[in-house]
C-alpha cells in the first residue's frame, strides 16, 4: 500500500508582509515550519504503517528548495522518502494551478493507494488544495476526517467532523482524504530518526520532469485575482455592563434585545 501525504512549508511567523504588487504574501526571508495540520496527516500514514508491514509513505510538496526542510521533517518522524517539486515556472500560483502540479506529480508517482492533506494551510488557510487535487485525479475525496481506517482491502472509513454534525463516509482506494488535528498527537522525530532521515531519498523534480501543460502553471493558470489584502479595522463595540440583582441583569438584557429587534 503506498500512501502520500502532501505537506506544505508556511511562515513561521504571523507577522507577515503583504507584496503591494501582486497583494502576495511577501515571503522572502521568513524562516519556514512545517504546516501544523500536515503533521496530523503524517502521524496518521505512520500510525498505518505501523499497523501493517506492507506500507510505504511519501512526503510530497511543491515550493522553493528550502521547502525540501519539512520533507526532512517528515523523513525523521518515519516517511520513506520525499518529493520536492520546484522550478520558478511553478511560482505565483493560486490554489488551481498549486493543484495541478501536484496532481500532475502524483500521476508519475503512480500507484498511491490513499492520498492525505491537512485540513488547511495555516498561512493562506483555503482548505482548497486537497479537494482540487481529487478532482484532476478523479479520485472520491474526504475532508475534515477526525478518524480514519481501513475497513476493507481497497477502502477506507471516516468520520468526518464539521461544525455541529458528524458523518460517517466510506471511500474506494485509491482516495484522497484532509485531515483535522483532532485525527491524532503527531510523534517527534526521535534522534535516531533524525539521523536515518538523511539517508532517505529526496527526488526533486523540475518543470522539464513532469508532463505539464504551462499554461496552467503560476500566474497564467492561476484564475484567483487578488484585488486587495488588508486587516480589516477591529469593530469597537459600546459594551453596557448589565447592573443589579440577576433577575434585573435579565430584564436589562431583554429590554436591550428588544430594543435592538433582536427578540
Ligand atoms: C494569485 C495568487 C498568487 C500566489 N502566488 C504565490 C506564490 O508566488 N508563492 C506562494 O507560496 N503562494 C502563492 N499564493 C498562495 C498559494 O496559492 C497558496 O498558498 C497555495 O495554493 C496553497 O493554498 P492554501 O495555502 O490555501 O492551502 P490549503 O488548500 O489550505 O492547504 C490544504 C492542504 O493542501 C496541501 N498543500 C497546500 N499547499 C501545498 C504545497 N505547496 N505543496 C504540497 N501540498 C500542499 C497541504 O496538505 C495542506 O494542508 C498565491 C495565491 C494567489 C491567489
Amino acid at each position: 500500500m503506498k500512501i502520500v501525504v502532501c505537506i506544505k512549508q508556511v511562515p513561521e511567523t504571523n507577522d507577515v508582509k503583504i507584496d503591494p504588487v501582486t497583494h502576495n504574501l511577501d515571503r522572502r526571508g521568513l524562516a519556514g515550519v512545517m504546516n501544523p495540520f500536515d503533521k496530523n496527516a503524517i502521524e496518521l500514514a505512520l500510525t498505518l504503517k505501523d499497523s501493517r508491514d506492507d506500507v510505504q509513505v511519501a512526503l510530497l510538496t511543491m515550493g522553493p528548495d528550502d521547502y525540501a526542510e519539512s520533507l526532512r521533517e517528515g523523513m525523521a518522524m518515519g516517511a520513506d522518502e520525499g518529493y520536492l517539486l520546484s522550478d520558478r515556472a511553478f511560482a505565483g500560483a493560486d490554489t488551481l494551478a498549486t493543484g495541478y502540479v501536484i496532481a500532475q506529480a502524483l500521476k508519475k508517482i503512480g500507484d498511491a493507494d490513499l492520498i492525505l492533506f491537512g485540513r488547511q494551510a495555516v498561512d493562506a488557510d483555503t482548505g482548497q488544495v486537497g479537494p482540487i487535487v481529487a478532482e484532476f485525479l478523479h479520485q472520491p475525496q474526504i475532508t475534515y476526517a477526525a478518524s480514519l481506517r481501513l475497513s476493507g482491502a481497497n477502502e477506507v472509513t471516516a468520520e468526518r467532523l464539521l461544525e455541529d454534525t458528524k458523518q460517517t463516509l466510506v471511500a474506494q482506494l485509491p482516495a484522497v482524504v484532509s485531515v483535522r488535528s483532532e485525527l491524532n498527537t503527531p510523534r517527534y522525530p526521535t534522534p535516531r530518526n533524525i539521523q536515518l532521515s538523511f539517508a532517505k531519498p529526496l527526488t526533486v523534480w523540475h518543470h522539464d520532469d513532469l508532463d505539464l501543460d504551462d499554461s496552467r502553471l503560476g500566474q497564467a493558470g492561476s484564475p484567483t485575482i487578488v484585488t486587495k489584502v488588508y486587516a480589516p479595522e477591529p469593530v469597537k463595540r459600546e459594551l453596557t455592563p448589565l447592573t443589579g440583582t440577576p433577575s434585573d441583569a435579565a430584564s436589562q438584557l431583554i429590554t436591550a434585545l428588544k430594543n435592538r429587534q433582536l427578540i
